[in-house]
């Protein structure tokens, strides 16, 4: 189902079949730039017009909010049902400042198995659509207030749904909505090869931040089983690529588990992989998932591996624990098969 969300104004005009033109331009910033959710309340249009979109389409989103729960560390996670019943959800992050940061999701699930991930469990259902990408923000704007940031850390690896993804970014980029720049976007990607070298060469040239999570090739093979298929040499030619093609610094995730790629030869691995490369390391300490089989590092382990990687010359930040009273931080979103519909929609799903 195509939602009117995920089109610039040149394609409301078409969808829409309207004239003049710049009724196009009104409806687009009425969607994102004032977030209104009822074509009744679009004042600049006939109200004729108004009558006849809401017969044809009803709300503006084809998406609702269902749940909104909120952390008492200011984070807040919501369920967002999509119009086959299939649930995503999304996260509203806020900084010192007041900033607010949207971390959406690509797809329902994800079909990429990483062990240590709740959104795993789920498996891929399907791709969300570019305007369903598009609601998710939308509907952390009208809960919360403007976004400043937007970051595909969601469920589902976005460059197995870069078409969609794109689209997106360009709505969200464009001057008369949102109005996000490039370097506030992120995508985030488990090591998606193609999809980086597509990304270098065609852009969108938003931040790029790589889960690497070990630069160990048997452990991440333990950790994340697309790295069987993925060599970290050809990862790292990849990024090469995509730091020669934008000049842009790259973001390697690194989440730290318990004892297991704290050790020596994980730094050892770090420096030969980042040996070419400007990054900088964001040390995640693993969030709890129920039934996975890791321990969340002790606060001594973390500060000791971030200092090894800092007297190593290593640029490194931290990610604080935020949001894991909604169970909406790193690597815990997800929404159990038995509430999601048996027959999703249509949008297609890619392979690796
Ligand atoms: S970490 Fe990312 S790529 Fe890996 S299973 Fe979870 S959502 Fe998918």
């Amino acid at each position: 189902m195509n939602s009117l969300s995920g089109l610039l104004p040149v394609e409301l005009v078409e969808k829409l079949n309207i004239s003049p033109r710049f009724r196009g331009d009104q409806i687009f910033q009425w969607i994102h730039q004032k977030g209104v959710s009822e074509f009744e309340e679009m004042l600049n249009l006939p109200a004729s017009f108004r009558e006849r979109l809401t017969g044809e389409y009803s709300r503006v989103s084809s998406s609702t909010v269902e749940t909104v729960q909120q952390d008492k560390d200011g984070t807040a996670k919501i369920t967002i049902k999509l119009y086959d019943s299939a649930i995503v959800e999304a996260v509203l992050l806020e900084d010192e400042s007041g900033r607010k940061t949207a971390c959406v999701s690509s797809q329902v699930g994800c079909s990429l198995g990483c062990t240590f991930c709740r959104t795993a469990t789920m498996g891929l259902l399907r791709n969300l659509s570019a305007g369903e990408i598009v609601e998710q923000v939308l509907h952390l704007k009208r809960q919360f207030g403007t976004i400043a940031n937007v970051v595909f850390m969601g469920m589902g690896e976005p460059l197995l749904n870069l078409d969609e993804v794109s689209k997106a970014i360009e709505v969200l980029h464009h001057p008369d909505g949102h109005n996000i720049g490039m370097r506030k976007i992120t995508i985030s990607t488990s090591g998606i090869v193609s999809g980086i070298k597509r990304l270098a060469d065609e852009g969108p040239h938003v931040r790029l931040a790589l889960s690497l999570i070990t630069a160990d090739q048997q452990l991440r093979e333990k950790l994340m089983p697309m790295a069987k298929t993925t060599p970290l040499d050809e990862l790292q030619s990849a990024l090469q690529y995509h730091q020669k093609q934008t000049g842009r610094r790259i973001t390697l995730e690194y989440v730290l588990f318990h004892g297991i790629n704290n050790r020596q030869e994980d730094l050892r691995a770090l420096q030969r992989f980042i040996r070419s490369l400007k990054v900088l390391v964001n040390i995640i300490p693993w969030n709890p998932v129920e039934g996975l089989p890791y321990t969340e590092p002790q606060q001594s382990e973390v500060a000791a591996f971030t200092r090894t990687l800092e007297e190593a010359g290593i640029t490194t930040s931290r990610r604080f624990r935020r949001g894991r009273g909604v169970n909406g931080a790193c690597g815990q979103l997800a929404v159990p098969r038995n509430q999601q519909p048996q027959q999703p929609g249509t949008l297609g799903t890619i392979s690796p």
